[in-house]
């Protein structure tokens, strides 16, 4: 771990009031939530289509049993639980430190860390719509049903509210998110390496002070950043300490 680096990240934020935090599949890893991207050898045993093509919208509607087969194995988590960087952004929330998080993950860990201004650019496996009436269903329901999960009322299919490839962004999401991206004072890219568009040209919006990037690998914005921290997310935010 590099204790420059922390501190200065703790400085940067002890200075800061309106932080943004942008992150991705990364903040979720040290939850022991996998990005359905990776190309795993047990994904390739059990799957004959590539990950991108079995979240796509096509595909859903084309071999929706395969879809909600994938989709309840790889992309949905109930035994999550947030990890330090979940807990430490909702402390600085709670502290009037930061004033959004805009994340690309469904998984809803920050919500269950107790974060509120949550912007969620791609949805969330918690909120599950029938398509013909659109009752609510939760993700248990969605769970625990063999196959096709479908209405009790009408049955209709019922579709998680989750973007698929070949969807659009949610336009109020994708505004309130460009909207405090803007307004921020610094902006925490976390845990994604930038490369999923329109979420990732967000970040063009941002005209504050401090640019930090916490991720693994090297990202496109690098070097725009005021600092690049490649540790664990978790172990880095852990040891912010938050101070109004
Ligand atoms: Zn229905």
């Amino acid at each position: 771990m590099d204790q420059e680096k922390i501190a200065k990240l703790q400085q940067m934020i002890d200075e800061s009031h309106k932080i943004v935090f942008f992150g991705g599949a990364g903040v979720s890893t040290e939850s022991h939530i996998p990005d359905f991207r990776s190309t795993d050898g047990l994904y390739h045993q059990t799957y004959k289509y590539p990950p991108e093509v079995m979240v796509s919208h096509s595909f859903y509607v084309q071999h929706t049993e395969e879809f909600f087969d994938f989709y309840k194995n790889k992309m949905v988590f109930l035994d999550a639980k947030p990890n330090k960087a979940h807990l430490k952004l909702a402390e600085l929330e709670k502290a009037g430190k930061l004033s959004a998080i805009v994340t690309q993950n469904i998984d809803g860990l920050h919500q269950m860390a107790g974060s509120k201004k949550v912007y969620e650019l791609h949805g969330s496996v918690h909120r599950n719509y029938c398509e013909k009436c659109h009752r609510f269903y939760d993700v248990n329901y969605v769970m625990k049903t063999k196959g096709i999960p479908y209405c009790e009322e009408c049955g209709g299919i019922i579709k998680p509210d989750v973007v698929l490839y070949e969807e659009g962004l949610d336009g109020n999401i994708m505004q309130g998110a460009i909207n405090a991206i803007a307004d921020a004072d610094m902006l925490i890219i976390g845990g994604t390496s930038l490369v999923v568009y329109p979420a990732a040209g967000m970040i063009d919006y941002f005209r504050g002070k401090y640019l930090a990037v916490l991720n693994r690998d090297a990202t496109s914005r690098d070097k725009q950043a005021d600092l690049c921290i490649t540790d664990p997310i978790g172990e880095v935010l852990g040891q912010i300490k938050v101070r109004s």
